[in-house]
């Protein structure tokens, strides 16, 4: 009998131990796959560093939550 491997989101390679901080980071990793709009031109933002956005149609720079845009 082979081991069985849980899958569980994006985060089962934490396997066993970390129940309640991969709880929160599948929440989070979720929320990172939506895409981030520009506050100013509501094109495409991309994160370039912790709570810093850049976006890539008006070049502008600001900064955001640390995970995404709006928290
Ligand atoms: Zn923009």
């Amino acid at each position: 009998m082979g081991v069985k491997k849980k899958k569980i989101g994006a985060a089962g390679r934490f396997g066993a131990g970390y129940g309640k901080v991969k709880n929160k980071l599948i929440a989070v990793e979720k929320k990172q796959r939506i895409r981030q709009d520009c506050p100013f031109c509501k094109g495409r933002a991309v994160r370039v560093s912790k709570g810093i956005w850049n976006c890539k149609k008006c070049n502008k720079t600001f900064a955001g939550g640390i995970f995404h845009l709006k928290d």
